[in-house]
């Protein structure tokens, strides 16, 4: 008995130590996979910043000297940076809608006119990006500040906070977001061992009325010779019926006070990393805009207009550092692709309705694949329809107007090609009627009447009924 218990023993402790290599083995791994892939073992702050009306050329994302957006210069640094992005569409409501639902205008369906008084809302049908990572355990704080994103109007979904569309200049969008912070998590800065927060800011400063912002404007006024004193506070009433050139004066005054709207929010994003320290290592920053602004390319002014690429053309720039290498990205992108891309990166489902890819691939520089975009609007009784494909992109305006474009060698749109390239006509034409006839159609959507004081504020922002 005992001789063989002796012999046993080694056999087990043999047992033992290949068991205990084993376990050791696989924690090691676990531990070596977890620390290669950092989305694995990190929720991070989630924080996108939208900006009104902020068109992509405004702002500087390269240390170029030109000293248009140094903050954002300085951020973009660590980010991946995406040089063609687009909007779906051409003003805030459908653009957003999108954003929110990754589908295109025509399927999430709020696309109709800019009506103060009444207002089609965002379906509850939809899961929307907010719904998603509160799912997933986030805190989630949206500050629209925009009275086309009110609560009443479908965009609150899935926030726990929301905040009123009161506010107007980035200063005091900034002072309602500490406030709002600190009822959240009883902390005026981000805390990342609390709670996992989602913070949404939208800011409005580059929408009308622009307001002039010393010492930008004394700068601008300088370099478009202009008088300073010309250079007041432009309401959007001013922009109604307009037929400009580029060059005129009134263009000129209308761009350099635009243009130090810019700069401030620049300084007033900066002011707001300096508070909350979105520059940290486990902040997932996203920045963009719902759409451009155009200054007479194609003689008008304000948005909603069109679907030329002054309108289009947006910031992307997304930030994670020790997670997304730092890039430029030129393969055309949208924003149905931000919420896809989103989850991806936190590892969560995509929702199966989405109409966007995820960008990783791009990012990571696995893929370069150009996708077809398409774009919609809709203006009282007329519709715009366009889609680029490649350097090529081809627009139906209202009155059945068509009018195609080679981006490449004409990114401004000022020569129509359709007559010497009919086939290029031909083959967008039939990309464009299968998008349109693919997609879903919306829900039946509800009309709400929005109160008085957003009403006003519309108007104030250039909406009339
Ligand atoms: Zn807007």
């Amino acid at each position: 008995m005992t001789l063989l218990a002796n012999r046993r023993r080694p056999q087990t402790l043999r047992l033992t130590a290949i068991l205990l290599a084993l376990v050791v083995g696989a924690i090691f791994a676990i531990v070596m996979l977890r620390r290669h892939d950092p989305r694995r073992n990190e929720r991070p702050i989630v924080v996108l910043i939208t900006i009104d009306t902020l068109r992509a050329d405004a702002l500087s994302l390269e240390k170029d000297g030109s000293d248009k957006t140094p903050f954002l210069a300085q951020l973009a640094q660590q980010a991946v940076v995406f040089r063609n992005a687009y909007s779906p569409s051409s003003w805030t409501v459908p653009a957003m809608a999108s954003l929110f639902t990754s589908l295109a205008p025509q399927s999430h369906g709020v696309i109709r006119d800019l009506a103060v008084r009444r207002q089609p809302v965002l379906s509850s049908s939809f899961t929307t990006l907010a719904e998603s990572l509160k799912q997933a355990g986030y805190v989630t704080i949206g500050l629209p500040s925009n009275p086309h994103l009110a609560r009443e109007l479908g965009f609150a979904q899935g926030f726990d906070h929301y905040a009123n569309t009161k506010v107007t200049s980035a200063e005091s969008v900034n002072d309602v977001l500490y406030a709002q912070l600190r009822k959240a998590f009883k902390n005026p800065v981000l805390d990342e061992t609390k709670a996992h927060p989602f913070l949404w800011i939208h800011y409005m400063d580059p929408h009308v009325p622009y307001t002039p912002h010393q010492p930008w404007i004394g700068e601008c006024a300088k370099r478009a010779l202009i008088n300073e004193e010309d250079l007041v506070q432009v309401e959007g009433s001013e922009l109604i019926g307009q037929i400009q050139d580029e060059t005129a004066p009134f263009t000129q005054r209308l761009r350099c006070t635009y243009e130090s709207e810019v700069r401030f929010l620049d300084d007033q994003l900066r002011a707001l990393n300096e508070r909350l320290q979105l520059d940290r290592d486990n902040v997932l920053l996203i920045l963009t805009a719902d759409h451009g602004e155009e200054f007479a390319e194609h003689r008008r002014f304000g948005h909603a207009n069109s679907l030329y690429e002054e309108l289009l053309r947006v910031p992307l720039l997304i930030r994670w550092p020790r997670v997304l290498k730092p890039s430029r990205v030129d393969t055309p992108v949208n924003l149905l692709d931000v919420y896809p891309t989103l989850m991806a990166l936190l590892g969560l489902p995509v929702p199966t309705a989405s109409q966007g890819r995820s960008l990783v691939a791009l990012m990571e520089g696995s893929s370069s694949a150009p996708q077809t975009q398409f774009f919609h609007l809709t203006r009282g009784h007329s519709e715009w329809t366009a889609i680029r494909q490649n350097e090529w992109k081809l627009i139906h305006g209202p009155g059945k107007s068509t009018q195609l474009f080679d981006l490449q060698q004409d990114p401004h749109e000022r020569t129509n090609r359709v007559t010497d390239r009919p086939q290029v006509v031909t083959l967008l034409d039939t990309a464009l009627m299968q998008q349109t006839a693919a997609l879903p159609a919306p829900p039946p959507l509800d009309n709400v009447e929005l109160p008085p004081e957003a009403q006003e504020r519309l108007r104030q922002l250039g909406y009339g009924d």
